[in-house]
């Protein structure tokens, strides 16, 4: 089955709110077997919704809108379907003596004369009641095709989207089908989206007819395969085969799939072989600390940080030479080295994370560009030590060299002898 989403609403178009009922709804539907073969977004206008409704119609024979459902004069988007339809509103007593029973509940007295209006339903329209809200949702068939009108609010849309829509739609796609869309994520760090691009050249032709998506962010590129409009085992199987196919080029720098978080392995993995935690951060400012401390049961491995910003507490606080400082630099491997021993001793921890970094936007120089960032981590005796020149703003560095500290931990944890071999350093 395929159909076409029409997003409405003059906010969408300014961009004030965004669309993540559009996201919602794709992801929703290609679960359930549902193609949507595309999306159109128009504001708050009956001549714009009803020629992008027409046109969906004329293209898939199946639209869902979303927005311009409630009670104020811009929600127009009952009446423009209706008029496609050439079906009249008409009064749904039953659905107004419903909405009269929740404004007395919710103890505001009266309900107001514009709600009245959400009662009214285009002839012949299935009501999908909506209990997390008060505009209901529409679902109108004719000769043209189907349309299924949802509230804009995405808690209402969600819960409409589970409860009515989705299983009536996997119902009618199964039917005629059978057929769903599946995807995996293998999730990477450590390697630019151009160098895992020349890594997988040619691999797009061994697993078609899956699709690969190279998805970068600051953590990381992650790789999202899918199964397009296959037979619910089959598309398991051909994601299965796939992962198979890629897993091998990818190395060290595969870190998990789906929405793992590289935070939350590297203490499960410290939890799994006993040793203890501690991180020193100079540009991170306490980033790498949020993160552990963020994932539940890290008082199991995490004993605490020190933010080393300045010089001087660098010193004091981790016993970084003074003279190391000022021969190579606070940006440097030996600082790094050097602030990765010292927490470690110093909060009694088999294991530690070290950064120092230049973040920017000022501060670089030509041998230490913004972005430059040395990294250490340690555990049990063993060192990895890395120098890196992050791009982006100083958001992005910082983002980038926190994730890069958990990686260099990770890699000492998961390596059994001695470096991984093809990695760059
Ligand atoms: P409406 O039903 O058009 O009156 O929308 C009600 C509210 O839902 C709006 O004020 C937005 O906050 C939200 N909304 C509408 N459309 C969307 C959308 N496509 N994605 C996310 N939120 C939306
Ligand atoms: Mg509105």
């Amino acid at each position: 089955m395929e159909l076409e989403l029409v997003t409405i609403g003059n906010e969408l178009l300014l961009g004030f709110t965004l669309n993540t009922n559009a996201a919602e709804l794709a992801r929703a539907l290609a679960e359930a077997g549902v193609r949507v073969a595309r999306h159109t977004t128009v504001g708050d206008d009956p001549a714009a919704i009803e020629a992008a409704v027409r046109q969906g119609l004329q293209r898939s024979g199946f639209v869902i809108t979303s927005g311009g459902l409630g009670p104020t004069r811009d929600d127009v988007t009952k009446r423009s379907v209706a008029e496609i339809f050439d079906a009249r509103l008409e009064l749904d007593r039953g659905y107004l003596k419903e909405l009269e029973r929740r404004f007395k509940g919710f103890g505001i007295g009266r309900m107001p004369e514009s709600n009245r209006s959400q009662a009214e339903v285009p002839r012949g329209a299935t009501v999908l009641r909506n209990p997390w809200g008060t505009a209901p949702g529409l679902w109108l068939e004719g000769p043209l095709g189907g349309v299924i009108m949802l509230p804009g609010v995405p808690r209402e849309l969600r819960g409409l989207l589970e409860a009515e829509v989705v299983p009536r739609l996997q119902t009618r796609a199964g039917e005629r089908s059978g057929r769903v869309t599946r995807s995996r994520v293998l999730r990477t760090t450590g390697r630019s989206e151009s160098a895992l691009a020349d890594t997988l050249e040619g691999v797009a032709d061994r697993i078609a007819p899956l699709t690969l998506a190279f998805l970068p962010s600051p953590e990381g590129v992650d790789l999202r395969l899918t199964a397009w409009q296959m037979g619910q085992q089959e598309a398991i199987a051909a994601l299965a085969a796939g992962v198979d196919t890629i897993l091998p080029s990818l190395g060290a720098c595969y870190y998990g799939e789906g929405d793992i978080d590289l935070a939350a392995l590297v203490i499960d993995l410290l939890a799994r072989k006993g040793p203890r935690l501690a991180v020193a951060e100079s540009c991170t400012g306490g980033m790498i600390g949020q993160r552990i401390t963020a994932i539940p049961g890290a008082s199991a491995v995490f004993v605490g940080g020190v933010v080393a910003y300045s010089n001087a507490v660098k010193a004091s606080a981790l016993g970084v030479p003074e003279a190391l400082v000022e021969e190579h630099g606070a940006v440097s491997e030996a600082v790094a080295r050097a602030m990765a021993t010292g927490v470690a001793e110093r909060l009694g921890a088999e294991a530690s994370i070290a950064v120092t970094g230049v973040a920017g936007p000022e501060g670089g120089t030509p041998q230490k560009p913004v972005g430059s960032v040395w990294l250490a981590a340690r555990l049990n005796g063993r060192e990895k030590v890395r120098g890196r020149v992050f791009p982006g703003s100083r958001g992005d560095v910082r983002l980038r060299a926190a994730q890069a500290g958990l990686d260099l931990l990770r890699r000492l944890l998961v390596e059994r002898n001695g470096p991984e071999s093809g990695e760059q350093p």
